[in-house]
């Protein structure tokens, strides 16, 4: 089942999206695990270390007052001891609500234990001395001495067991940051590296049917149209390609088409008109019985009419196949002098019919890389056309410039003729445009020349335009790629 685009990216953000989410909780997890740990080193371990020195300084307390009520007999002396006690007890509690662990609990049990007998003997000894008997006063003192001793030092225990509970857990909170550090950028870096390669393959799946699609529409452009594009590719991009093969398989229809006709046209229209120009030319040569001289002149005009249509359909039918990019060339390096010498020499009778001189300064140049026959079509279209809108005696300048670095001739053809109008500059180059003369007349010719010459050129790479001024002349350039 092939994905479509919408899933195919719909699936890569989820994957990136599950990939963050896995790593926040990882963190939001460590993170609170170790504010836990920080709040029970606050809560449970600091109180209960301070927990440890207030009740040490309320049993001293305790114990300091009792000695003096038992020296002292002085009632006020054994509230006081009252007192000390009240509060030693009061803490107990407190402290024993903040123990964590059993351990700790066990310890305040112990302590709540011993202090419970401390309180006994005390009350024991207050009983005996208000009975103003003799009693074993050392002994109650060893024994209530011992006690105070022994829950001194269970609160020291107590102290030293907080300080290493709170040592130990720094440590295990510093390691725990090292360890998640390390993951965490060990994490980082295979979901980058993971979302980067799923973005990469789903980034190719949608490029890589692109491009052969788009080389594709290179060739059809150079007109190879048919249509085998085969691509692994998402629904839609598949679609594309179906829709690029059955236009290939349109196109090689039209074209087909097209190339019927351009070789039936110049069958149906060339055929006939041939016969005509023949035919006539036998009348005219009296082949066929004599002539009066007024039927010669009427077949006379028929000839040229003919010529005329031949002319006409050849260019029309050239143009066409130029259009639809069905012309072949044969770009060949060539000397562009010796093919203006040439053109010339076939256009010199018009010139000198009109006294034109024309001025051939293209000599010497590097060689360009053209189709000879199209080319020197395009030298005696605009050079024909230089003649044609000349007034008698009138100059023509031939030029050229060759611009190495960018690698290209620039022609250039002057003329002193009638000029053409600043707005018709482009239009010229148009099928069937022509400029009436200065006095509104338009003089022969097919309008097909122009749009010729800038169907080659374009073919060339090249480009072709003219500046005027009227009734002063006019300039046509055009570029030819140099054979390097
Ligand atoms: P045409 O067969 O009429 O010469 P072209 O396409 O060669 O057709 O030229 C189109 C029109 O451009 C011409 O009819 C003319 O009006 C104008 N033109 C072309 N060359 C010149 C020129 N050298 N001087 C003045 N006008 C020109």
């Amino acid at each position: 089942m092939r994905l479509s685009i919408f899933a195919r990216l719909i699936i890569s953000y989820l994957v990136l999206f599950i990939m963050l989410a896995g790593i926040s909780l990882y963190f939001i997890y460590h993170l609170s695990w170790m504010n836990e740990v920080t709040r029970s080193i606050i809560l449970n371990d600091t109180s209960v270390f301070e927990y440890s020195n207030l009740l040490t300084d309320a049993l001293l307390s305790e114990v300091r007052n009792d000695r003096k009520y038992v020296v002292l007999k002085d009632e006020e002396l054994y509230g006081n001891y009252v007192q000390a006690k009240d509060e030693f007890a009061k803490l107990l509690n407190e402290a024993f609500a903040r123990a964590a662990s059993e351990e700790m609990k066990h310890f305040f049990y112990t302590i709540d234990v011993q202090h419970e007998n401390f309180s006994r003997l005390v009350n024991e000894e207050r009983e005996l001395i208000r009975g103003a008997n003799p009693y074993p006063e050392d002994k109650f003192a060893t024994e209530k001495k011992n006690i105070s001793d022994n829950i001194i030092n269970q609160l020291k225990n107590i102290r030293q067991t907080s300080e290493n509970n709170i040592f130990s857990k720094i440590v295990n909170l510093s390691e725990s940051g090292d360890k998640i550090k390390n993951i965490s950028v060990i994490i980082s870096v295979i979901a980058l590296s993971t979302g980067l390669i799923i973005a990469f393959i789903i980034t190719r799946s949608i490029k890589k049917p692109l491009d052969v699609m788009r080389a594709k529409t290179v060739e059809i452009s150079k007109g190879n149209f048919r249509g085998d594009l085969d691509v692994k590719s998402p629904p839609q991009i598949a679609e594309l390609a179906t829709a690029i093969n059955t236009m290939c398989h349109r196109l090689q229809e039209v074209d087909d088409i097209k190339s019927d006709f351009f070789s039936h046209m110049s069958h149906e229209l060339r055929t006939p008109l041939t016969s005509i120009k023949e035919g006539t030319a036998m009348l005219l040569d009296g082949l066929v019985g004599e002539t009066s001289d007024k039927q010669q002149r009427i077949l006379r005009i028929v000839v040229q009419e003919s010529n005329r249509m031949i002319g006409l359909v050849n260019g029309l039918l050239d143009l066409g196949k130029m259009e639809a990019g069905m012309l072949k060339y044969q770009f060949i390096p060539t000397d562009l002098a010796t093919l203006v010498k040439e053109s010339l020499e076939s256009l010199a009778p018009l010139a000198e019919s009109k006294n034109i001189s024309i001025d051939n300064k293209i000599a010497f140049l590097q060689p360009v890389k053209i189709d000879q026959e199209r080319i020197l079509q395009v030298l005696s279209n605009i050079i024909g056309n230089a003649i044609k809108f000349s007034y008698d005696d009138g100059r023509i300048k031939l030029q050229a410039h060759v611009h190495v670095d960018e690698g290209f001739v620039e022609v250039q053809v002057h003329d002193t003729g009638i000029g053409i109008p600043e707005k018709d500059l482009e239009r010229i180059f148009q099928k069937f445009q022509q400029i009436s003369g200065p006095t509104g007349e338009k003089i022969k010719g097919t309008g097909l020349g122009l749009a010729t010459v800038k169907q080659i050129i374009l073919a060339h790479g090249g480009k072709v335009w003219a500046t005027s001024r009227i009734g002063q002349g006019s300039t046509f350039y055009f570029t030819l790629p140099l054979a390097v």
